[in-house]
C-alpha cells in the first residue's frame, strides 16, 4: 500500500505517494473520477451493483455518453490501474482510500436526499476494510451524513482502523474529464490531518499543476456543494427573469447578460438565459439545501423561490411555444430538437423537456423529437413522442421547429431546407442559438427567449 506524503515533502518519493483507491458506483461521477484518478497514476478499482453495468464495462463499453471518457477508460485498464467489480467478487480491503460517489437523488415524499444508497454502501464496505483507510464522501450528502457513515462503519466493524472525510465533486457532465483534470479548487472536509495527508496525495498531480485545494472542516465542505450549487441555480433563474423582463420590453437578454457579466463581480458564466434549469443536480440539490435549512430552522427564502420560479418557468416555455404557433397546437406536429437537459450529454434527469413537452401533448401537439445522444434514456420517460434518426427528418411537415438544447450539431442547420421541410418557416428556440439577424435574413419567423420576436406579423 502507499504511504501518504505531503506533496513537496520528498518530491522524489513519487511510488510513496501512488494510491491504492476504490471508486464505490460507476455513474457519471464515479466513472469519470475513478478513471482519472487512474489516470493521474494511482491504481482504482471501481465497484457497482449493477450487474449489466458491470458486464458492459468489462466489454469495454461506456453506459453513459461522456465525450472523451471511453479513450480514458480504454487506456488505463490496458495499463492495469484501472479494473472495475462487484461487491461478490472482490476484497475491497487494503485500500488507502475508498471513494463513495453513489446517486442522492430526492426522496419521493419531501425534498430531502435519499441517502439510502450512501448508507448501503458504508455498511457494505465495513467489514472489509483493512489497514488505515479513509473513506470519502464524494457522492453530494447533505450536513451530517458524514458523521451517520463513520457511525455506520464504526457499529459494523469496530476495530476498522478509518476516517470519513468529505470530497465534494464539481465537474459537469459534458465536459467532466477536463473539469476533474483542471478543477477550479478541490475541498477536502475532514479534521484528521491523517486524512488529510493522504488527500494531498492522491490529489498531488494536481496540486503541482496549481490548483487551489481548500482543507474545511467536513460539515463545511457538505454545505460548500449545496451553497455552490444553489448559487448557481440562482444565477440561472435569475436571468431568466430578467429574460422575461426583456421581452416584455423589446431588450435584448444576451446584450444584459454581456453588460452584467463584464462586471467582475457578476461574471458571465450562467448568465444564459433559456428553458429552465434541470439535470441530476442543480434540482435536486437546490431542494436539498431548502430541506436541511428548514430542519435546522433557518428556511432559505431565496432559494425556495428558485425552486419555484424554475417550475413555472418550464410551463411558462409550453405557453411561449403554443403563443408562437398562434396560441392553438391542437392537431400539429411540432418538431422538437434537444431532450437531454443540455448538450453533450445522455442524462435525463429533470431535464426541461419532460415537463415541457407533455404540456405540449396535453395541449394537442403531436411531437416528433430528435437528439443526438439522448433519446434510449428519454424514450420510457416521454410516451407518445414519435422519435427521429436525425434532425431533418423531424421536421417533414411539421408545423414549427422547437430547440429545447443547444447541442452543436443544432447550431448549423440548413435554414433552407428547415424552410422546405416545414409546413411553415415558424423556429422556436428557446436556447438562442441563432442571431436575430441570420433569422432574419433566412426568412423564418423566429421566436427566441428574452429578444424580440424576428419575422412575426
Ligand atoms: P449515477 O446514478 O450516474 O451513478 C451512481 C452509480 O452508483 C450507479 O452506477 C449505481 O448502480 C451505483 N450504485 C448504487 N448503489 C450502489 C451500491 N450499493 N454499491 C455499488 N454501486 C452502487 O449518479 P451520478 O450522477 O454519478 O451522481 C453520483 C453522486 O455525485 C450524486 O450524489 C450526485 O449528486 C453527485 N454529483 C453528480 C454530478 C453529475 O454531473 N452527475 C456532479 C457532481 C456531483
Amino acid at each position: 500500500m502507499g504511504q501518504a506524503v505531503r506533496p513537496g515533502a520528498d518530491d522524489t518519493n513519487i511510488e510513496g505517494m501512488l494510491m491504492k483507491i476504490a471508486m464505490i458506483g460507476t455513474g457519471y461521477v464515479g466513472l469519470v473520477s475513478g478513471a482519472c484518478f487512474a489516470d493521474l497514476g494511482h491504481t482504482v478499482v471501481c465497484i457497482d451493483n449493477d450487474e449489466d453495468k458491470l458486464a458492459r464495462l468489462h466489454r469495454g463499453e461506456i453506459p453513459i455518453y461522456e465525450p472523451g471518457l471511453e479513450e480514458l477508460v480504454k487506456k488505463n485498464v490496458t495499463t492495469r490501474r484501472l479494473s472495475f467489480t462487484s461487491w461478490a467478487d472482490d476484497d475491497i480491503g487494503n485500500q488507502d482510500a475508498i471513494f463513495i460517489a453513489v446517486g442522492t437523488p430526492p426522496s419521493e415524499t419531501d425534498g430531502s436526499a435519499d441517502l439510502s444508497a450512501v448508507y448501503a454502501v458504508a455498511a457494505e464496505l465495513a467489514p472489509r476494510l483493512a489497514g488505515y483507510t479513509i473513506v470519502v464522501n464524494k457522492s453530494t450528502v447533505p450536513v451530517g451524513t458524514g458523521s451517520e457513515v463513520e457511525a455506520i462503519i464504526g457499529k459494523t466493524n469496530p476495530d476498522a482502523d478509518f476516517d470519513v472525510a468529505s470530497n465534494p465533486e464539481f465537474l459537469r457532465e459534458g465536459s467532466a474529464i477536463d473539469d476533474f483534470m483542471k478543477p477550479d479548487r478541490v475541498v477536502v472536509g475532514t479534521d484528521s490531518e491523517r486524512a488529510r495527508e493522504v488527500m494531498r496525495s492522491i490529489y498531488r498531480p494536481l496540486i503541482l499543476n496549481e490548483t487551489p485545494v481548500l482543507i474545511t472542516g467536513r460539515t463545511t465542505a457538505e454545505i460548500i456543494k449545496y451553497a455552490n450549487n444553489a448559487f448557481l441555480a440562482t444565477k440561472v433563474t435569475f436571468i431568466n427573469e430578467i429574460s422575461d423582463i426583456c421581452e416584455a420590453v423589446g431588450a435584448d437578454v444576451q446584450d444584459v447578460s454581456k453588460g452584467i457579466g463584464l462586471d467582475s463581480r457578476i461574471g458571465q458564466k450562467f448568465l444564459q438565459a433559456g428553458a429552465g434549469f434541470g439535470g441530476s443536480c442543480f434540482p435536486k440539490d437546490a431542494l436539498s439545501l431548502t430541506d436541511t435549512a428548514r430542519k435546522v430552522g433557518r428556511p432559505t427564502q431565496i432559494v425556495e423561490s428558485v425552486i419555484e420560479a424554475n417550475t413555472e418557468r418550464k410551463r411558462r416555455m409550453a405557453d411561449k411555444v403554443i403563443a408562437a404557433c398562434g396560441g392553438d397546437v391542437r392537431g400539429k406536429t411540432l418538431a422538437v430538437l434537444g431532450v437531454t437537459f443540455k448538450p453533450n450529454t445522455d442524462d435525463m434527469r429533470d431535464a426541461p423537456s419532460l415537463d415541457i413537452i407533455p404540456l405540449l401533448q396535453k395541449a394537442g401537439a403531436t411531437i416528433r423529437a430528435f437528439d443526438p445522444e439522448g433519446m434510449q434514456q428519454a424514450k420510457p420517460m416521454l410516451p407518445g413522442v414519435e422519435w427521429g434518426t436525425d434532425s431533418y427528418e423531424v421536421m417533414e411537415g411539421a408545423a414549427a421547429l422547437l430547440i429545447l438544447t443547444e447541442w452543436n450539431a443544432f447550431r448549423m442547420l440548413d435554414i433552407n431546407r428547415v424552410k422546405t421541410l416545414l409546413t411553415q418557416p415558424l423556429i422556436v428556440d428557446l436556447r438562442n442559438i441563432y442571431t436575430l439577424a441570420e433569422m432574419e435574413l433566412a426568412g423564418v419567423t423566429y421566436h427566441s427567449v428574452g429578444r424580440p420576436p424576428v419575422g412575426a406579423s
